[in-house]
């Protein structure tokens, strides 16, 4: 398949991430009411939703047709690409984890690696919190809104926020434990659900190795085949990519209200500043230090993974960016699929760092809003609801608000406090879903090196140019 890219996809991404952000700060500045009503449309709102076009305007004009088109259009393209990536994800923890349990032969290092990932996900995640926390303490970023402005956020969106506080609920421990096994596996993988899934093809995996030899092969064999079937449509999929990202950005920017933006600036640096901390500081240094000599360096690290994290940027959805994480971890920084196909549907389910130091963050200004004054132990507390709140919390947009809610409840701070950061949310939730997949990465290379499952950069080049009958999957994947 000649379908090899002249510029490497990660590249191609950032081009239409940036032209998406560029066009998107156009449209949201330039095109307004009175841009629709001179092409003679006098209820945009109504136009746009496509809600009865004939009671809108008698006579909508070419270049309003043409605009609604466009738009559309643009809706379809990124609704398509995170439709493709969707019907990847279950399919490709299904088939890849039954063969690489099936391939470890060994329950106890099964264990070894579970210990090892949960243990390292959660300390993660606790220290993201503590540093949202750290920052939030330091640069106040309450003290920048007035009490007006805070009152003038509640009355605008109060009700989208009331919507957010029914929708969340106290995580039950042991039903959430218990929750893992499913009752039918088949209504796991059709509901997505990806605890349930992993536990369901972890079994299978294991069962293979308890039976007899000449049966198990069979359908390792049919796996292993479907799992490079998976790995091909991912390929498809990524053939869209930057237009996708162009076309999910383009919405998010044209949509994004600016002003809003404004007066809450010093509380969306305070959480990019500490996403930006983790990304580019903490996990390369813990990977440094964890991944030893033949350590993984900060250049190998973020070029094999950029497609991801950019995806995740450009669909806030951990969940739909899994199957470019596998692909980038195992294709690109040469990880094996036993620990990949383990490690990384566990973190797109559990481990949110991004999504945990946000709501720290985010539970501190509210706080400082109403002038409350948060104790070590209230921040103690936010530490640990919140590490809990992020494990609960799905790898779709929007959901760490929603689990904001508990963590807010934990202390007493005033649930009203949402309706202030809904505005930005959205884009927020874009830039913690990137360092909520970049978690995920960091935690997988560590433990593949600790088992000794990770390539060298020269394998992995030798492995890119094996000619084609020697590994079939291989031509055409994510090069960079
Ligand atoms: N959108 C995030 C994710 O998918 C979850 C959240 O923080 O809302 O990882």
């Amino acid at each position: 398949m000649s379908t090899r890219p002249k510029i490497a996809l990660h590249w191609q991404i950032l081009i239409g991430l940036i032209l998406g952000i560029v066009v998107g700060l156009a449209i949201n500045t330039l095109w307004d009411a009175s841009t629709w009503n001179s092409m003679g449309i006098d209820d945009p709102s109504a136009w746009v939703n496509g809600s009865d076009i004939e009671a809108v305007n008698q006579d909508p004009s070419i270049a309003a047709r043409a605009a609604l088109f466009v738009r559309n259009l643009n809706g379809f393209v990124g609704d398509l690409f995170l439709r493709g990536l969707r019907f990847i994800a279950v399919p490709i923890v299904v088939f890849s984890l039954i063969v690489g349990a099936s391939s470890l032969n060994d329950l106890s290092k099964l264990s070894r690696i579970g210990g090892k990932t949960i243990g390292i996900y959660l300390v993660t995640t606790a220290v993201a919190i503590s540093i949202g926390l750290l920052f939030a303490n330091i640069a106040k970023p309450g003290s920048f809104v007035s009490e007006e402005t805070r009152d003038g956020f509640v009355a605008q969106f109060g009700e989208q926020a009331q919507e957010k506080v029914l929708a969340a609920q106290k995580p039950d421990v042991w039903d959430t434990v218990l929750n893992i096994v499913p009752k039918n596996p088949f209504e796991a993988i059709a509901a997505g659900n990806m605890l349930q899934v992993v536990f369901a093809s972890l079994l299978v995996g294991i069962a293979l190795t308890l039976i007899k030899r000449e049966k198990a092969v069979v359908v390792i064999k049919f796996f292993d085949a479907m799992t490079d079937v998976i790995i091909k449509i991912v390929e498809i999929v990524l053939m869209i990519a930057p237009y996708a990202v162009f076309a999910l950005i383009v919405e998010q920017i044209a949509e994004l209200g600016l002003d809003i933006l404004g007066s809450l600036a010093a509380y969306s640096l305070v959480v990019v500043a500490g996403l930006a901390t983790m990304m580019f500081i903490i996990y390369p240094l813990v990977l440094r230090v964890l991944t030893g000599s033949s350590g993984i360096g900060y250049g190998r690290f973020f070029r094999a993974i950029s497609p991801a994290q950019l995806l995740a940027f450009s669909s806030a959805s951990s969940s739909a960016t899994l199957p470019v994480t596998m692909e980038c971890c195992e294709q690109r920084m040469g990880i094996k699929e036993e620990v990949s196909a383990f490690v990384l549907p566990i973190g797109a389910t559990i481990n949110m760092d991004g999504t945990a130091l946000y709501q720290g963050v985010a539970a501190v200004f509210i706080a400082q809003l109403y002038g409350m004054d948060l104790s070590i132990s209230q921040q103690l507390t936010i530490v640990l609801t919140a590490t809990l709140a992020s494990i609960g919390t799905a790898g779709v947009p929007g959901v760490g608000m929603i689990m904001l809610v508990i963590v807010l409840q934990s202390v007493g701070i005033p649930l009203e406090g949402i309706a202030v950061i809904l505005g930005v949310d959205r884009i927020l939730d874009m830039c913690r879903t990137s360092c909520n997949v970049t978690g995920d990465c960091m935690v997988c290379a560590v433990v593949a090196s600790s088992e000794d499952a990770i390539e060298s950069p020269e394998q992995i080049q030798a492995r890119m140019n094996a000619p084609l009958d020697e590994d079939p999957v291989d031509e055409g994947r994510l090069d960079g």
